[in-house]
């Protein structure tokens, strides 16, 4: 059983507590377009990663038998204490390649596309991460150490840096020298000239302090969160390819075969006529994405989510017995619901008429009885009422002109 199936609910329990302890403190810390955004971006990535996890654990265990070096002790706490600083040591390092390499921060560049940082902000996760990043663990596998340690000690990794996504905790003095901790990871999310490439440690900071990429949050400049080049999107599965389309772009424009190879391998922001000018426009580096919303927008995408996730968790509760081809199917729900959605938060032309058409398949093909056979009568009725509700909602949301783009600075219409 996925382990995310209590995690999840936990990590939503405490988004909403820093949701109230925010409002507690009169600070802002959330954004509706941009959390939901969030939460959906997350939901497609799990989805693919319960599918690719598979590969590469599958990968790792194959490589502890063929080479393993060694034999290791599981009673002993000797296995989990090199494995916890090994694991930690190479994630340093794939965290800083998928900076400063581009192919590479083309799939990571969705952990950081959003402009806000609260726990939201730690779901936001690649969704082709998973494709390239097991290779940086290899030499855990080499050694020998247990497939399920490997996964037990990645698995505390992940988990542990969720709470260094928020704004209202503090420095914390001396353990912010040790540890990553939220003073350390709002600056690795900032594009503040001082922010760029720095502080990657996942759950030690020393190896940040060890190979020169540590700086402290400065209290003289606050920190602006997000890309130089900003995603500008609600959309989750163009958060995800943005950047590919980009880099495959440049590079076919390219005219000489090693500038081409640069654009793939060199950093983000690479250009034959020598590095990026991202200092060009100042304002421009500061200004935040948002769109107008309207209460039963709102309304509407807070009720969307959760049913998205209902579906979710029901992926997560089937999924050991679910056939690939099901789970793709639930995954290409789950993305489809995120395009919709982030049209429909951007306004976009057609996004009402498509949504509608995604809800009447969605929930009409559950309540005809088509999804499931044979469906429970209790599950038709509550889709048949879910589906009635949605179109209500997204009937209201069309008739309401949008009211938070004027208070925002830098806000684009
Ligand atoms: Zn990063
Ligand atoms: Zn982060």
């Amino acid at each position: 059983m996925s382990p995310l199936l209590y995690a999840v609910p936990v990590f939503l329990g405490l988004i909403f507590v820093e949701l109230l302890a925010a409002r507690w403190m009169g600070r802002k810390v959330y954004r509706f377009h941009d959390a939901i955004t969030s939460i959906n971006i997350g939901l497609m990535s799990e989805c693919v990663r319960s599918l690719l996890k598979l590969m590469s654990v599958f990968v790792y265990a194959v490589v502890v038998e063929k080479v393993g070096a060694f034999t290791w002790d599981l009673a002993s706490p000797w296995v989990w204490v090199v494995a916890f600083f090994m694991y930690d040591f190479f994630y340093y390092w794939a965290h800083r390649a998928g900076h400063e390499i581009n192919f590479l921060w083309a799939a990571h560049v969705v952990h950081h596309s959003s402009e806000e940082f609260n726990l939201s902000t730690a779901l936001r996760q690649s969704s082709t991460n998973q494709v390239f990043y097991w290779a940086f663990y290899l030499p855990m596998a080499i050694v020998g150490i247990p497939v399920s340690v490997f996964v037990l000690v990645a698995l505390a990794s992940t988990l542990y840096q969720f709470w260094v996504h928020t704004r209202l905790i503090p420095k914390l003095g001396w353990i912010d020298l040790v540890f990553s901790t939220p003073s350390n990871h709002r600056c690795h999310h900032g594009r503040n000239p001082y922010c760029i490439d720095v502080n990657y440690g996942a759950t030690l900071i020393i190896w940040d302090r060890l190979f020169g990429t540590y700086v402290a949050e400065r209290d003289d400049e606050p920190v602006v969160y997000g890309t130089l080049v900003p995603l500008q999107s609600w959309n989750p599965v163009w958060a995800n390819v943005k950047n590919y389309i980009s880099m495959v772009r440049d590079a076919w424009q390219a005219p000489r075969a090693g500038d081409k190879l640069m654009h793939v391998f060199a950093g983000p922001g690479w250009t034959a006529s020598g590095p990026a000018a991202p200092e060009q426009d100042m304002a421009n580096r500061y200004a935040v994405f948002e769109t107008p919303s309207s209460t039963w927008q709102r309304v509407y995408g807070m009720v969307a989510t959760a049913v998205v996730f209902a579906l979710f968790m029901h992926l997560l509760m089937v999924a050991p017995g679910l056939s690939v081809a099901a789970r793709i199917g639930y995954g290409l729900l789950i993305a489809l619901n995120g395009i919709t959605m982030g049209w429909l938060f951007a306004g976009q032309a057609g996004a009402i008429g498509l949504e509608a058409l995604r809800v009447v398949l969605v929930f009409g093909s559950l309540a005809a009885g088509l999804w499931f056979t044979p469906a429970p009568a209790t599950v038709r009725v509550v889709a048949a009422f879910g589906m009635v509700l949605s179109l209500v909602l997204l009937a209201r949301a069309r008739g309401e002109r949008g009211d938070t783009v004027a208070a925002l600075p830098g806000a684009q219409a």
